[in-house]
Order: structure tokens, then C-alpha cells, then sequence
């Protein structure tokens, strides 16, 4: 058997391997120890715009030639010097390799081998993984859609009952870490059973997702809203005082008064709900918590609806 040769003693092996790195989808740069780039292959030439370019430029000349032109390797960061200077002390550091991934201002991610040799050169070898980077993205955009759909109320677009509940949770464990104040509003709409009966269930739907969306239109976005029950929903309010929920809710319930939602082919209805609004205390859990709200929520059922009764500290 004969043995397999070196590549120096092998010349057509050679002008193979140069070949094989001469491809549209490897880019190949050899820096000397000054860190000048003194080859580059035709795809990273073409990357960076390099056939305009003066000859010995450095690695910092090359990431400049390319940001001024707006090719070439994406610089985030708004500094470029800050980025040069930052890789600069990385990729000489010393001798060995490193791999990392990168992306082009086209678009085009490449995975980089940078090989620092004993002898103060640097060769670096990139290869195209644009479609696996893209097929990595799209993964994880379905995973973020897959979560936020598992979150959202199908009907209404605001958080489901899970979500709004677990929320809550982490809202009353973290008011019990810095006991910042923390208010929740429970609402429900009145006489929702009529409408249902009055118009049908797809005039109730409307009503659920005009509440939905003027309600959520007037809250903060550090606020939380969810559909907790079929025409419940629950308001959390991080920060805030039992007197200053209380008001915002008062507020959209207000901003209802002559509002009208139209259905086709029906008259347009109109709407109200009533509320219970309670701050949370230290020594509530979520269920003490609810109960309190609940409560004031029942007062204002049985005083006539159509209106927001809030419990202060203190009370049960
Ligand atoms: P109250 O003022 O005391 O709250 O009276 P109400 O009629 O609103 O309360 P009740 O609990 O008697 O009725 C709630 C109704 O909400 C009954 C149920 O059919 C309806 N409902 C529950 N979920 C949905 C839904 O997703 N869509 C529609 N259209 N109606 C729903
Ligand atoms: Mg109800
Ligand atoms: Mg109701």
C-alpha cells in the first residue's frame, strides 16, 4: 500500500485543497504577523469590496473599508473603533484556534475558524451557514409564536386565564420583595347572560373584544389585563395605589358611557361592568388576594353595577 503523501510533495492535492477553498460559500483570509490581510480569496474579496481597495490593508482597514462602504462584517455596536478594538485583543491573543459565527450586512452568516500561528500569522476560514442560521431563526420565531399564542385569550387578544393568573403570581412575590405597592382589579360586565340572549352569542363576542380593546388601549403597559372568566377579567397593576387603580379603572368604565358596539344587520348595543379593585398585602397569597377583590366586586354588583368599588388596606 502506498503511503498517502504530504500535501507539499503533492501538487495536485494542493491546487484540490485550494479548490475546495476557493468556493462561492468559504471565505478565506491570511493575515502576516503586522496583521496586514496578504490573501484573500474571491468571495471575501467580494464581501468586503476589497478589488477597490489599496493593498496592505490591516484587519482594522478592512472592517473600516467595509462599514464605510456597508459591506462586509455587520458591526452592531453604533462605534466601529470600539468593535476593532474589542476583537483586536481577542483574535491575537494567543496562539490556537477560535470559532465563532458571523453575519454579513447581506445578510449571509458565515461560521469563522481563526487559526493564530506560533509565527505571528492568522488564517481565517469561514463557511457559509446562512440556511442553517435561517432555519435556527425561524425555529425559534415559532417557538416565541407557540409561547405567545399558549398565553393569549383566542377571542380577545389579551392574556388567557393561565397566563394572567401565573402573572399575578410573580407580581405578588415580587411586591413582597420590595413592597412596592401592587393593586389588582377584578371586572365583570352586567348582564352579559342578556345580551347573549338579546343579540346572540356573536353580539356577546363583539362586546368581549370592544371591552377588550378599550380597556387595553387606556391601560399602561406595565399593566397586565386578562380574560380570566367568560366575561371576567382581571387587571393588575404593578406599582400603583388601590386609590390610583381604582381611578384608572373608573376611567375606562366611564369611557364606556355612550359607547355603542355596532353589529351587522342588528342595532348597536351598549355595555357596562362593574368592578372590585384591592391593593395586595404582605401577607396575602393569590387566592387572599382574589377573595378581597372578589368581595368588592360583589359590592358593586349588589349596589346596582355599572360601577367600581375599591377595598382599602385593612379591610377584609
Ligand atoms: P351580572 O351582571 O350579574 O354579571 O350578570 P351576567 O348576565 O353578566 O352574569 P352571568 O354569570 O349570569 O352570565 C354570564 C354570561 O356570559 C353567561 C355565558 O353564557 C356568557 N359567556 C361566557 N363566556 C362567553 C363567551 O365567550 N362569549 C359569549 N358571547 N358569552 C359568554
Ligand atoms: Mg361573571
Ligand atoms: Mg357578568
Amino acid at each position: 500500500m502506498k503511503p498517502i503523501p504530504d500535501l507539499a510533495g503533492n501538487p495536485a492535492g494542493l491546487q484540490a485543497l485550494f479548490g475546495a477553498l476557493d468556493g462561492p460559500h468559504v471565505l478565506v483570509g491570511v493575515y502576516d504577523p503586522a496583521d496586514r490581510l496578504d490573501f484573500a480569496n474571491g468571495t471575501f474579496r467580494a464581501a468586503f469590496q476589497l478589488d477597490t481597495a489599496a493593498r496592505d490593508m490591516t484587519f482594522a482597514d478592512v472592517i473600516l473599508h467595509g462599514v464605510l462602504r456597508q459591506c462586509g462584517a455587520r458591526v452592531d455596536r453604533g462605534d466601529a473603533l470600539e468593535f476593532i478594538a474589542e476583537t483586536q485583543t481577542r483574535r491575537r491573543n494567543q496562539p490556537g484556534q477560535r470559532a465563532f459565527a458571523t453575519d454579513l450586512v447581506d445578510g449571509r452568516w458565515f461560521w469563522m475558524t481563526e487559526t493564530l500561528l506560533e509565527s505571528g500569522w492568522l488564517v481565517v476560514i469561514g463557511t457559509e451557514i446562512s440556511t442553517l442560521r435561517h432555519g435556527e431563526q425561524a425555529l425559534i420565531a415559532s417557538r416565541d409564536r407557540a409561547i405567545q399564542e399558549a398565553r393569549t385569550d383566542a377571542l380577545t387578544g389579551l392574556a388567557n386565564r393561565r397566563h394572567s393568573l401565573s402573572y399575578l403570581e410573580l407580581a405578588i412575590s415580587a411586591f413582597v420583595r420590595t413592597a412596592v405597592p401592587l393593586a389588582i382589579a377584578l371586572v365583570d360586565l352586567d348582564h352579559f347572560k342578556k345580551i347573549n340572549d338579546t343579540y346572540g352569542h356573536a353580539a356577546g363576542d363583539a362586546v368581549l373584544r370592544d371591552f377588550a380593546e378599550v380597556a387595553r388601549k387606556a391601560m399602561r403597559q406595565s399593566d397586565l389585563i386578562g380574560r380570566i372568566g367568560g366575561e371576567e377579567f382581571l387587571m393588575v397593576f404593578p406599582g400603583t395605589s388601590v386609590d390610583d387603580a381604582a381611578a384608572a379603572v373608573e376611567r375606562i368604565r366611564c369611557s364606556l358611557i355612550g359607547r355603542r358596539v355596532a353589529i351587522s344587520g342588528v342595532a348597536s348595543i351598549d355595555y357596562s361592568f362593574s368592578s372590585g379593585v384591592c391593593c395586595v398585602e404582605l401577607t396575602d397569597d393569590i387566592n387572599t388576594a382574589l377573595e378581597r377583590a372578589d368581595r368588592a366586586l360583589y359590592t358593586a354588583k349588589r349596589g346596582g353595577r355599572n360601577r367600581v368599588v375599591s377595598r382599602r388596606q385593612g379591610h377584609a
